[in-house]
């Protein structure tokens, strides 16, 4: 056949993406900052700079970038490792805790294998399940706006392979208690892969949520994950990591992406951990400021479940959220809005938070009942 002939074909569809990949949610990015009034609450970022130390460690690295980076992150996770009180062969770290749970996933899960989440929770879960061909199990929160885990345990089926446990639970900022989860794992099969992930446990006040350590330590069946891109502020890095017995945690090493983790982000990691007090002394302004907003929001009328997140969440019918969206959207705050469930408001310095309490309040008086 000559060129013309190639280009004039009587087939000429363009290849095709795979159902499961037609069939995702478009990726919505979000918006960035504009102006300097703009309030960035919709990402739950730490609005507080990196960290000096992470700050400097990315820098002195930077010449370094003609170089490949560690695949096996043997630095950092042996730095986790004391951290944590395990070993480094516990752990598998990844481009964020979103790339380790695709590496969860896709390591566990065959086509048609079940995993089940809460709903609402977070926006990652259905995509990455369903993007390994895997079938997402929805379960709805409860009243308490917190996981049902009697219902999710109900769930289980043959097919079941992993369940996600979020807590605090984005976007609803609800942990679930530790003898919650010790029982809910003594009652599902010790060959499912129970997920707990922890993103914004360090903004969790003590013995609100799980020991998940201990958990862990008791059932090898868990498997803890954790971000560095919210309270330790390097989101745009990109590093989490999981904590899971050896063989687990080896199967997702050899699952990863070449090279997902830059040598600035295991660089910028590791020195974070060595400055964790400053951390602390951060996440308890937000969690000072998260207090005070809860306060004055229930002083308005606003009835919200306590938030062990650094957001708050308020339940709003569709036509509440139309409002709320548009006097955010004309107040210059973005926030994360979910069409038939709420909104979600990031907690960050006074100032902005005032910017939303002034909001909210007018607002208050003609949409509750
Ligand atoms: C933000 C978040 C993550 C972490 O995302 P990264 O990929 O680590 O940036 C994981 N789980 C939940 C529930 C989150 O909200």
């Amino acid at each position: 056949m000559t060129r013309d002939q190639l280009l004039t074909a009587p087939d000429t569809a363009l290849p095709s993406l795979r159902g499961a990949v037609a069939g995702l949610p478009p990726y919505v990015p979000g918006r960035r900052s504009a102006g300097l009034d703009i309030a960035a609450l919709a990402s739950n970022e730490s609005h507080y700079e990196p960290l000096p130390a992470a700050a400097a460690a990315v820098a002195a690295a930077a010449g370094t970038m003609n170089r490949y980076p560690d695949s096996a992150a043997v630095e950092l996770r042996e730095r986790l490792a004391t951290h944590l009180g395990v070993t480094a062969a516990e752990i598998a770290v990844g481009p964020g805790s979103v790339g380790v749970l695709q590496q969860i996933i896709t390591g566990l899960c065959d086509a048609g294998d079940d995993v089940i989440f809460a709903w609402r929770s977070f926006e990652a879960y259905p995509i990455l399940v369903e993007l390994a061909g895997a079938r997402p199990v929805r379960i709805p929160l409860d009243d308490a706006e917190g996981h049902d885990l009697d219902a999710m345990a109900a769930a289980v089926t043959a097919r079941t392979k992993v369940i996600l446990l979020c807590t605090p639970n984005n976007p609803t900022g609800v942990p679930i208690s530790h003898e919650c989860i010790e029982a809910f794992l003594r009652a599902v099969r010790s060959d499912i892969l129970v997920v707990i992930d922890e993103a914004y446990v360090e903004y969790a006040e003590a013995g609100s949520g799980p020991d998940s350590l201990a958990l862990y330590r008791q059932h090898p069946n868990v498997c803890i994950l954790r971000t560095f891109s919210k309270a330790y502020g390097l989101a745009g890095l990109r590093v989490g990591y999981a904590v899971a017995a050896p063989a687990i945690a080896e199967g997702l090493r050899r699952t990863a992406l070449p090279f997902a983790v830059s040598a600035l982000a295991q660089k910028a990691a590791v020195a974070s951990l060595d400055a964790g007090g400053e951390m602390e002394a951060r996440v308890a302004a937000v969690r000072q400021e998260r207090a005070r907003m809860a306060a004055e929001l229930e002083v308005q009328g606003w009835r919200l479940q306590p938030s062990q997140g650094n957001f708050l969440w308020i339940r709003a019918d569709d036509h509440l959220l139309a409002t709320l969206v548009d006097a955010f959207d004309r107040a210059g705050i973005m926030v994360r809005a979910y069409q038939g469930d709420g909104v979600r408001i990031t907690v960050a310095a006074p100032a902005s938070n005032d910017r939303v309490l002034r909001l909210l309040e007018a607002h208050t008086a003609s949409t509750i009942d």
